[in-house]
């Protein structure tokens, strides 16, 4: 029988006081609601092929992880983090990760680069976004966002922030390093959903995870220092670290993003509209037209000077009197 490949997160099934050690952080289960995050010295590449012990880099990716999570919570991205428990240690809040790495792509490069065939440090019309399952048995293979879903890897709605999230994020730290002269290349985001299924950004947000170039040049300050044997990666940490504790009061502005609201009459109430579009266009020889059923959009466009505020106002069943539950449903659909 064929072994089916697991893509479950291993700390997603830590009991209370259990630890795991991953390949750059051990998490130590506190309780239910909470945990620790040690980062670590080691350095791991191409699926873990090369590796190196650098001393500082835990220390400086606990330091940018943590100046960053908050510019981004300023801004309303909900984090995981807590509180700094000391120099490489964080707690963070217990969550079930989603077995999903959402990458943007501002620039070409790396895995991007050699499955499309593209020359390095095109810049792209708009960021892209692709999900990557996260396995390390699967070597973190590329999936579609549908297929993601099918397979029950997240749901539309985990999907839908995710991207959402994801997209926003970029807006706020490619002005942030555009600041301090350095260019968001590319980078990784993790989340995971808490006990009452709120979704967080979580993991880390370091030169471990995202690649940033000086600017108008393609020298680097991330990991790639490491991967292609370009200099001493800790001194381009340290470059990193400097720089945005220098930038603490930076503020960005805000991005804007649209909120699609589909409003559709439920299955098996009488749509009279539709019936009268039914009509006109099978009059117009649309013979085939077996359904019509018509519905309402509300387009919004928000600006994202508190995310997690405005989008309270969808959760909480506040906006009711948009729509009429006993006959409508409805469906949101995020645009950036
Ligand atoms: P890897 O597991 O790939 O070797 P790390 O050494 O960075 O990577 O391990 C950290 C692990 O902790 C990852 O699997 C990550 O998904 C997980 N993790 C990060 N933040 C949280 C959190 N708040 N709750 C639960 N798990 C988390
Ligand atoms: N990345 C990461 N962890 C992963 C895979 C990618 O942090 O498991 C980051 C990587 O550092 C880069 C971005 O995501 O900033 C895009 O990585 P890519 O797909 O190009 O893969 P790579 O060639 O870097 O392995």
């Amino acid at each position: 029988m064929q072994k089916t490949p697991s893509v479950q997160v291993p700390t997603n099934n830590l009991a209370k006081d259990e630890e795991y050690e991953g390949k750059a952080k051990i998490i130590r289960v506190l309780d239910d609601q909470n945990l620790l995050i040690k980062f670590k010295d080691d350095l791991t590449a191409f699926d873990g092929v090369k590796k190196a012990t650098k001393k500082g880099k835990g220390y400086l990716n606990a330091q940018i992880t943590k100046i960053l999570y908050a510019y981004l919570e300023k801004q309303g991205i909900p984090t995981h983090l807590i509180e700094q428990i000391n120099e490489t240690t964080f707690r963070a809040k217990k969550l079930r990760m989603l077995p999903i790495e959402f990458v943007i792509r501002n620039y070409s490069a790396g895995s991007f680069v050699r499955r499309y065939g593209l020359s390095k440090g095109m810049k792209l019309k708009k960021p892209v976004l692709e999900l990557f399952v996260k396995s390390d048995e699967l070597h973190d293979p590329l999936i579609d966002p549908s297929v993601a879903i099918e397979l029950g890897f997240i749901t539309r709605d985990e999907y839908e922030l995710g991207k959402l999230y994801s997209y926003l994020v970029n807006e706020f730290l490619l002005q942030l390093f555009d600041h301090i002269g350095l260019t968001l290349v590319d980078f990784k985001l993790e989340y995971g959903v808490d006990h009452e299924g709120k979704l967080y950004l979580a993991d880390e947000l370091s030169p471990d995870s995202m690649r940033l170039w000086k600017k108008g040049t393609q020298e680097s300050f991330d990991k790639d220092v490491f991967r292609e044997d370009k200099g001493e990666v800790i001194q381009a940490y340290e470059y990193v670290y400097k720089y945005l504790q220098k930038a603490k009061d930076f503020q960005p502005t805000s991005p804007r993003f649209r909120i699609h609201l589909l409003i559709r009459l439920k299955q098996g109430i009488v749509d009279a509209e539709g019936a009268v579009v039914k009509r006109a266009l099978t009059r117009l020889g649309l013979t085939q037209l077996n359904e019509a059923r018509v519905g309402k959009i509300i387009d919004l466009e928000i600006v994202a000077t508190n995310i997690e505020r405005s989008l309270e106002t969808f959760s909480t069943g506040r906006t009711e009197f948009l729509i009429n539950p006993l006959i409508e449903n409805s469906e949101i659909i995020f645009d950036v």
